[in-house]
């Protein structure tokens, strides 16, 4: 089979004959259908993430079906819609793992960064850890919900989202566009923060009420004025256009962030004291948030907005990506 591997930061892709790879007990192998093209790739890619294990096949959005079973798996059987996410394995034995948080185990692997993953036709998952896919997605849209759906979902979920309330979701990316369709989903009332005029008809097909456009003046006041928001999720990766949100935040309000990347992030302390505020980050999520991703995307018609790629656009999508002109999500299919 041929695969993608990252071999060293910032070198070309080098695509690999491989030999098929044959589960462990325990495991299932995954006919890949379609994976999605993660921020996180890129960041793997750049030599952000000292804890990838290179060489790599990358890959956390992984959608497919269950192909082969090793020794001692029951709960599979072959043929079943399977998916992947970013946390390939955890301890099963720690604190936060006894309490079921996923992302809080130190001991975790990651798909497509410390294990190889999706970007390759056949890939080796713990049971365990595989998710069900319903037979109502179809995969290639299903593959972004894997990293995309469940970090806004897992982080609206941080910042203890309740119906009635109001969400402002900075950014209209991959990851914004699923946390409008999650939060209005979740029962809120929905307020789209882009800094694109154009995105104004997407964010409202999506389930936005309104939209403001952070070039139009202060975005922070622009929410105030609108009774402010008991949640911001905030999708951007540059810190700066976050602090003036933070004046757009209802009293107890949560700015909960899940694309910021490396910056500092400038807050005043009595702002928060004032509105009693929470600033938080949250990362991905646990495998029943997962189930439950899944779950929403099926009787609220979620679905991501997808470009379909082969596996050799690899290099094109990332040069793409890091240029921030990446307007849909990326998703590798295969056959
Ligand atoms: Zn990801
Ligand atoms: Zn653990």
């Amino acid at each position: 089979m041929k695969v993608a591997v990252i071999t060293k930061t910032k070198a070309p892709v080098v695509f690999e004959e491989r030999p098929l790879p044959k589960p462990g007990p325990g495991e299932i192998r995954i006919k890949v259908a379609a994976c999605g093209v993660c921020h996180s790739d890129l960041h793997i890619w750049e030599g952000h993430f000292d804890f990838a294990k290179l060489p790599i096949v990358p890959g956390h959005e992984v959608a497919g079906v269950v192909d082969q079973l090793g020794p001692g798996v029951t709960e599979w059987k072959v043929g079943e819609r399977v998916g992947m996410p970013w946390i390939y394995s955890t301890c099963g034995h720690c604190d936060a793992c006894v309490a079921g948080d996923d992302p809080g185990c130190a001991r975790q692997e990651a798909t497509g960064v410390s294990k190889d993953g999706g970007y390759a036709p056949y890939m080796i998952a713990p049971a365990a850890f595989a998710t069900r896919i319903p037979e109502a997605l179809d995969l290639a849209e299903a593959a972004p919900l894997f990293c995309a759906g469940l970090t806004v979902y897992g982080a609206l979920r941080e910042a203890d989202i309740r119906g009635g309330m109001t969400v402002a979701v900075q950014g209209l990316g991959g990851l914004g566009q699923l946390g409008v369709q999650y939060a209005r989903a979740l029962g809120a009332r929905v307020l789209a923060v882009t800094r694109s005029a154009d995105k104004t008809d997407l964010a409202r097909r999506l389930g936005a009420a309104e939209v403001i456009v952070a070039r139009d003046g202060h975005p922070g006041e622009a929410l105030a004025r609108r009774g402010g928001a008991d949640i911001i999720l905030t999708t951007v990766h540059v810190t700066s256009a976050i602090t003036p949100l933070l004046a757009g935040l209802a009293p107890r309000g949560s700015l909960v962030m899940v694309g910021a990347a490396g910056e500092p992030l400038p807050v005043n302390p009595l702002q928060l004291m004032v509105g009693r505020a929470r600033v938080l980050g949250s990362v991905v999520g646990n495998r029943k948030q997962m189930r439950e991703v899944l779950d929403l995307a099926v009787r609220h018609d979620i679905r991501p907005v997808i470009e379909r790629h082969r596996l050799e656009d690899v290099s094109r999508i990332f040069e793409k990506l890091g240029r921030g002109e990446q307007p849909a999500r990326a998703v590798l299919t295969f056959e």
